[in-house]
């Protein structure tokens, strides 16, 4: 009968809607009238199940799709052009180079280790996603364009209609979030992983700051513990040359996570609530050089995995310790942080834990450079490696309008402009920019004098290493800052 005439299509719908209504009307009816007399009989049974059962339906992980499903022959690298700030120059005002994830992916392809199919793009973390750490007033704040300014430290994003702030700053943030909690799950299947991005260590569940929008760290660390059950500890080895407050006040009582924290204490955050959560912490003075300051993590690295045995280790490889650099005030050299990081890659690795790096901070426009030639030098080493990746044959035949799209996401504004303009006024075609863009990427530019490198260290000052009284019952305090830095 259904379906032989629209009339009577018409009239069958509504009376099966009414009848659908009916049937969940007397459902109601019946649950309530049972849930009563089950009440009635026997309270506390009642109650005891409704607690349990919203308590189950709050531990449930939500479904995510940060997690994307990734081919064997590709590396465990992640990175997509979407990390790159751009905005009609905005991002200049800031000493931040907000453009060096895109440099970093275009030295390891220069350098022959990765292509664009080899590695993984992530997707954007989701509100729900960003809520596993984040409260939502916070979350709310960044709907306001003051506060965003506030946290990127660049006054003029105030101005901005805050739908510009969320797709052109905080959505690279979001992208990056969804690549270091992504690179955290490969990191365990894989035994390594690296994201290009990430390392928002100022961030908080709920307060940003010092150019981090999301707490990434703590992001990635809680969807392991919810999401894979053989991490049920962590470590986190935090070697920007800024305090970690943020992921130090998110797992402030929390004795699964490890955290450890070289930094330069003269410097932001000063965050003395934070610093409680730190398990072995290192304070530097300004201009500490290479020597001593690989000397210190290649003592502490130990020591810090000798006391507690991770799951997995979240590795925050900032290089804004390098000699020179504004904001960190050190005088690590860029041989420097290339051995810091064979030092941790070594030390984790050689004991069969799995280590995620993320980038963080680096404010000066040689600091991409560093980070691909230390990616390269752990590859050299044999540190990272993934055969199948590495074995993988190029795709036959590249589409040149894929190519061309995907470079120009990852250019600011007005260079992707005048690139059009003077590609239109020579040839207008598609295919001859590809092939051009062909050429300028695969010439041969890695200096390889780089890796090997090996500068004197500059502007050592003595420090005499003594314990400072630590705030945490539980930290072990490694303070060598003199009185003469303190002014
Ligand atoms: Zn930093």
């Amino acid at each position: 009968m259904v379906g032989l005439f629209v009339g009577e299509n018409f009239i069958v719908g509504t009376g099966s809607n009414i009848s659908i209504f009916c049937f969940g009307l007397i459902l109601e009816i019946c649950v309530k009238a049972k849930v009563r007399t089950q009440n009635e009989l026997n309270p506390p049974y009642q109650s005891i199940c409704l607690q349990e059962y919203f308590h189950k339906c709050q531990a449930m992980p939500h479904n995510t799709l940060l997690y994307v499903p990734v081919k064997n022959t590709q590396w465990p690298i992640i990175y997509c052009p979407e990390y790159n700030i751009g905005f009609l120059g905005l991002e200049k005002l800031h000493p931040f180079d907000s453009g060096k994830w895109g440099r970093v992916f275009d030295f390891l392809k220069e350098a022959s280790m990765i292509r664009d199919d080899t590695i993984i793009s992530p997707l954007e973390a989701s509100e729900l996603d960003l809520l596993v750490a984040h409260t939502r007033r916070y979350l709310g704040s960044l709907r306001w364009s003051m506060t965003v300014a506030g946290i990127t430290e660049i006054p003029p994003v105030a101005i901005l209609p805050n739908f510009i702030v969320q797709r052109k700053v905080l959505r690279p943030f979001r992208y990056q979030t969804g690549g270091t909690i992504l690179a955290a799950k490969l990191a365990v299947e894989r035994g390594w992983a690296i994201n290009i991005g990430g390392g928002f260590h100022h961030c908080s569940g709920d307060r940003g700051g010092g150019f981090c929008a999301y707490a990434d760290i703590t992001l990635s660390i809680k969807f392991l513990f919810e999401r894979m059950p053989s991490v049920r500890k962590a470590m986190i080895i935090d070697l920007d040359a800024h305090q970690g407050n943020g992921h130090e006040r998110d797992f402030m009582d929390d004795d699964r996570v490890y955290i450890m924290d070289v930094y330069n204490r003269g410097i932001y955050p000063h965050d003395g609530f934070a610093k409680r959560a730190i398990k072995r912490r290192v304070e530097l003075q300004h201009f500490t050089g290479d020597t001593e300051y690989l000397e210190l993590i290649r003592r502490h690295v130990e020591g810090a995995l000798n006391e507690f045995q991770p799951d997995i280790v979240v590795y925050n490889a900032g290089t804004d310790i390098l000699e020179e650099d504004p904001l960190g005030c050190l005088s690590v050299t860029a041989q420097g942080i290339i051995e810091r990081d064979q030092i941790v890659f070594q030390k984790v690795r050689t004991r069969g834990i799995p280590v995620m790096m993320v980038t963080s901070g680096g404010y000066l426009r040689t600091t991409a450079r560093i980070i691909a030639d230390s990616i390269l030098n752990l590859k050299a080493l044999g540190l990272v490696s993934w055969d199948e990746a590495e074995n993988c044959p190029p795709p036959e035949s590249q589409d040149p309008v894929e190519s061309v799209v995907r470079r120009s996401r990852s250019e600011g504004f007005l260079s992707r402009l005048k690139r059009n303009c003077l590609s239109k006024s020579s040839t207008g075609d598609l295919q001859d920019i590809g092939n051009k863009n062909e050429k300028l990427t695969d010439s041969p530019e890695v200096d390889d004098g780089n890796l090997h490198k090996d500068k004197c260290c500059a502007g050592i000052v003595e420090n005499s290493e003594h314990a400072e009284p630590c705030d945490s019952p539980n930290a072990v305090d490694f303070d060598l800052c003199t009185n003469s830095e303190k002014g």
